[in-house]
């Protein structure tokens, strides 16, 4: 099920007249996706005033139940299949913004875990190949031998061609 984007918003009636409508005519998303700058227009007293909305984003659980979305889950998701591989706290840190960023960018308000599963994937192989790998074989069902070799052709084939 996909829902349409739920910015909550600030006051949005206009801040000289009242006026409970307003008119978009800028929209300015931040870098990090969290929120969005609009300026508006007020079609009443014909002034403009600028109303900063954030977007929350929930996670629906295999079992339908939803949770805020965190960061600090995405890391300690992660953290296991990064077990003695050279990869810091800092690193880890950086991964969950990147997976924030591209779940944000889809516009959603909601994600299915599985697909934060798959977001994490393109990071973590920036990362850590094995780490990847590890991740991989949890979220894409790795069942059999094969699935890894044909995993881990892939990334030489990737590899090689400088991508
Ligand atoms: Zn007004």
């Amino acid at each position: 099920m996909t829902h349409a984007l739920s910015w909550q918003s600030v006051h949005m009636h206009c801040p000289f007249c009242r006026n409970a409508d307003s008119r978009v005519v800028d929209s300015r998303t931040a870098d990090d996706g969290s929120s969005i700058r609009r300026r508006r227009e007020c079609p009443a007293c014909g002034k403009r005033f600028t109303t900063v909305e954030t977007a929350s984003l929930a996670v629906v659980k295999r079992n339908g139940v939803t949770e805020p979305f965190s960061r600090d889950k995405i890391v300690s998701g992660v953290r296991k299949a990064c077990q003695g591989r050279p990869v810091s706290d800092d690193d880890l840190a950086v991964l969950a913004q990147k997976v924030e960023e591209a779940i944000r960018a889809n516009g959603q308000a909601e994600i299915n875990a599985l697909d934060i599963g798959l977001a994490i994937l393109p990071p973590l192989r920036e990362l850590d190949e094995i780490a990847y790998l590890r991740f991989a074989s949890v979220y894409q069902a790795f069942d059999t031998l094969e699935d890894f070799e044909s995993a881990i052709a892939r990334l030489r084939e990737e590899d090689a061609r400088g991508e």
